[in-house]
């Protein structure tokens, strides 16, 4: 039987210190908004977006400003706040590869241009990085850290139908696959606890992503935004969000799946408080993730402890 390293704290490969290690100090991210939009809310896949989405994760306040602006005013208070040094220009608000080539290499130049800016986190969708994307960011990646986060949610088609993220796992395959060996530090999203999803859904989708070339993972909690397809759902009584130690649970399930490689992004979601609707102790992310830690310790699980490592590899 695998024991927990003693010297291991957090039972699990958390970003801080994978951050640390690969850069020697504190690395923040600053999150952007480059005025994209996103093809599963413009028509071209589908209109709507995602039961969940409030138009793309993040909230802009941004306005006009330009991405050296935003980065300029997040070093401020970054600086301020936790005297980081060091910072990732993170291109987070809707599909930020949904553009041609040419305007993506003019904004990752300008967000590399500002001084202390260290590397190039990008999100997007499994089915907007055609192979002249990748090359690009390839390309970065031979002389800074890139890193690139591809919103899965689920492995379930169904789900995904559900959920109508107008894209299905083998895209995502395919993304993961074309991803791997171009030194792209690549990262996956996944929600625990959306609609119609069983315990055994939500590990199956665990065990599939173990299995994958993926260096990173983002765990999401579902939570309920006003002003959208899921908010109504759950207003008509036909979505329960899950209980706060339902989560943990699944949260200490999922990670003894993973592979103890695998850099864990996020543990939980971070709302917007004045969007949201339930549940209302997802406004409590310390003590969301001080429940992570005491199950992980009681249950002495930690990241790996069931991992099957795939011996078609
Ligand atoms: S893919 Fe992202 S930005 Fe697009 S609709 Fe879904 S959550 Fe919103």
């Amino acid at each position: 039987m695998i024991s927990a390293p003693v010297t291991q704290t957090k039972r699990y490969t958390d970003l801080r210190s994978f951050l640390q290690r690969r850069f020697g100090c504190r690395v923040h991210k600053i999150a952007l908004d480059a005025h994209f939009t996103c093809p599963n809310l413009d028509g071209t896949k589908a209109v709507g977006g995602c039961i969940f989405c409030h138009q793309g994760s993040g909230h802009s306040t941004v306005g006009t400003l330009s991405i050296s602006e935003q980065l300029q005013k997040g070093k401020a208070y970054l600086r301020r706040r936790h005297k980081a040094k060091k910072f990732l220009a993170y291109f987070q608000r809707y599909t930020n590869t949904y553009a041609p080539v040419e305007d993506l290499r003019r904004l990752y130049d300008e967000a590399l241009a500002v001084e202390d800016v260290v590397g190039l986190v990008v999100g997007t969708r499994p089915d907007c990085v055609p192979d002249p994307i990748l090359a690009l960011l390839q390309e970065y990646a031979q002389r800074t850290y890139v890193s690139i986060e591809y919103g899965l949610q689920s492995i379930h088609d169904q789900t995904l139908a559900r959920v109508n993220r107008a894209h299905g796992f083998s895209e995502f395959l395919d993304a993961v696959h074309r991803t791997a060996g171009r030194g792209i530090h690549t990262c996956v999203h996944v929600m625990l606890g959306l609609p119609g999803e069983t315990k055994a859904d939500m590990l199956a989708t665990a065990r599939a992503i173990a299995r994958l070339p993926l260096d990173g993972i983002k765990i999401h909690l579902t939570y309920v935004l006003k002003h959208t397809v899921l908010g109504d759902m759950y207003l008509n009584e036909q979505y329960r969000p899950m209980e706060m130690m339902e989560y943990v649970e699944r949260v200490c399930d999922f990670l003894d799946l993973l592979p103890p490689s695998m850099v864990i992004h996020r543990l939980t979601g971070d709302p917007p408080r004045d969007l949201l609707l339930a549940p209302q102790w997802a406004r409590h992310k310390w003590q969301v993730l001080n429940a992570i830690q005491a199950a992980l310790d009681r249950r002495d699980s930690f990241q790996g402890r069931k991992w099957v490592p795939d011996s078609s590899q």
